[in-house]
């Protein structure tokens, strides 16, 4: 018997495990890939390392309060394995045709930036950033609703609720056309990949969400994204606990209305492991399919109503020689080939990708040893590939038709040209490169339909039962994006109120 069995070993899944390891519970981690650490693993292609996804994260600094909690817990829970490393200031450049601004920390300097370039525009420069401040209270809001007990959540949701949803409904794009000056609109609403959802759709709370938390500085892991599983691992097997690797979790039982363990595949055989709490990181839509039938109908309803949000293709380039001389840095590049920035990649068999995001991991990173890497996104969507990706959620890879292997290379032709074009110096320096799909990230993180960020980005997603932390099952809690939203801060602290809410005395240490 087990204290926690943690379905999925992505950073949600890895925070709720070591959170409990380090107050000495003894808890299964279970791993369906065979690698730990979900979308913070990294591979490596002759001598080239690439990280899946993380290319920035925020609140891990030197700076009290909120803007360095995050860094503080993982310094508790790594016992200060793990560090990180400033990244560029300015550390997010956007491009458009003829036009070129780079974003700076803290968010005072991006304010004076955007008013010397757009000295027209001060007042719209407020009432934007005015926005983000509440919407950021909104996100906070509707966070506490989600992870919250019922009760709290119920007394939250009447103090602040209506306010909070009213913004969650606001989109980006609504808050966008109130300034007349495109290319300041383009700027303020380019960095829409951070949370998958272009302006039209994006909520507003998301948006200022996840910017937001870049406004203390943008940092990379030393030794690169790995390091979470590695130095958050041992927290785990110091509680007594341990973390397998190709453990496919095929069932949740549930036992009188209460998960009491799973089944697990791992090497065609199938176990079952007992425990008093179940944890589940691997999104809402693989949980449900985890359950046995009839469980929980309305929670099973109401998740159907959300979709799965947009997925991407992902070019990852080995190059030989200085990058920096020519031309890269450890700034991200948000590149666009039109002035309109809201296109999501429709026909990537047609078309170049309307958008692309571009981050150099080999000079973020003061620890890198290998030769220098770049890594080029672009958000597309599913239906793109659709006859490649899996029709069931959280079911197991299967083989693949023929002609996948043809059109994935020729997507991955058009990027690197497009890269090149948008890079000419460094151009010459590529050795190597490989593509990832929706399919890729759909085979090795088991996101529905390869979804980059988990369920769609909505206002409705925002306000549902469906992601609350506390599952209508009982001894069954979720952690994780699709909780708390995307990105790694997110996902971590929905793993960390998950442990809290199996062992109190985590509570304490949220207050680092
Ligand atoms: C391309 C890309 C770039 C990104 N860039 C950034 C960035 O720069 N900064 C940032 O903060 N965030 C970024 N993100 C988002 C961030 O990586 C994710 O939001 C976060 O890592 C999600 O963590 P998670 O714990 O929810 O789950 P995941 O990382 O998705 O992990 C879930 C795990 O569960 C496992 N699993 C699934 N089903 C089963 C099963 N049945 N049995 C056992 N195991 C199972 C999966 O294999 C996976 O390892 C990026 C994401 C992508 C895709």
């Amino acid at each position: 018997m087990w204290d926690a069995v943690v379905i999925g070993s992505g950073i949600g899944g890895l925070a709720s495990a070591a959170a409990l390891g380090k107050r000495g519970k003894r808890v299964l981690l279970l791993e369906q890939h065979s690698v730990a650490g979900g979308q913070t693993q990294t591979f490596r292609r002759q001598g080239w390392e690439f990280a899946t996804g993380v290319h920035y994260v925020g609140g891990v600094g030197p700076h009290p309060g909120a803007e360095g909690q995050f860094g503080r817990l993982l310094a508790w829970l790594s016992d200060g394995a793990l560090q990180f490393a400033p990244c560029a200031n300015p550390y997010d450049i956007v491009r458009l045709p003829g036009f070129e601004f780079g974003i700076p920390h803290p968010e005072h300097a991006y304010r004076a930036a955007l008013l010397q370039r757009f000295p027209r525009e001060a007042s719209a420069i407020d009432r934007w950033f005015q926005a983000c401040h509440e919407a950021r209270v909104a996100a906070f809001t509707l966070m506490a609703m989600h992870s919250m007990p019922a009760l709290l959540a119920a007394g939250v949701r009447l103090l602040r609720g209506k306010a909070a949803e009213a913004w969650a409904h606001h989109t980006v794009a609504q808050e966008l056309a109130r300034i007349a000056d495109p290319q300041l609109r383009a700027v303020l609403g380019a960095r829409w990949g951070d949370h998958g959802a272009p302006p039209v759709s994006a909520p507003m709370v998301e948006h200022a969400l996840v910017t937001g938390s870049y406004d203390a500085g943008a940092y990379y892991p030393i030794g690169g994204p790995a390091r979470f599983a590695q130095t958050l691992l041992p927290a785990v097997l110091a509680g007594g606990g341990t973390c397998r690797l190709g453990a496919d979790v095929r069932r949740i039982l549930v036992e009188d209305g209460h998960a009491c363990g799973v089944e697990v595949v791992q090497n065609s055989e199938v176990t079952v492991e007992r425990a008093r709490q179940v944890i589940s990181d691997i999104g809402v839509v693989n949980t449900l399919a985890c359950l046995p039938e009839g469980v929980a109908p309305r929670w099973q309803e109401e998740t159907q109503r959300l979709q799965p949000g947009l997925t991407f293709v992902a070019l990852y380039i080995g190059l030989e020689g200085d990058i920096a001389a020519a031309g890269a840095s450890s700034a991200n590049h948000w590149i666009y080939e039109q002035a309109d920035v809201d296109r999501v990649w429709t026909r990537p068999a047609d078309e170049d990708a309307p958008g692309l995001f571009v981050s150099f991991p080999s000079l973020k990173d003061p620890s890198w040893q290998g030769p220098p890497t770049a890594e080029v996104l672009a958000l597309v969507d599913h239906e793109a590939f659709a006859p490649w990706l899996q029709p069931a959620q959280g079911g197991a890879d299967s083989a693949v038709a023929d002609d996948y292997g043809a059109f994935k290379d020729w997507v991955g032709e058009r990027l690197l040209a497009q890269f090149g074009r948008h890079f000419p110096a460094l151009a010459p320096l590529v050795r190597f490169h490989e593509v990832a799909t929706p399919r890729t990230q759909q085979r090795f993180t088991r996101t529905p339909s390869g979804a980059m960020y988990g369920l769609e980005m909505t206002g409705e997603r925002l306000g549902s039962h469906a992601v609350n932390l506390r599952t209508p099952v009982r001894g069954l809690l979720l952690a994780g994006q699709d909780v708390a939203g995307p990105g790694v801060q997110a996902a971590f602290m929905t793993g960390l109120l998950a442990a809290a809410a199996v062992d109190m005395g985590i509570w304490r240490e949220l207050g680092r």
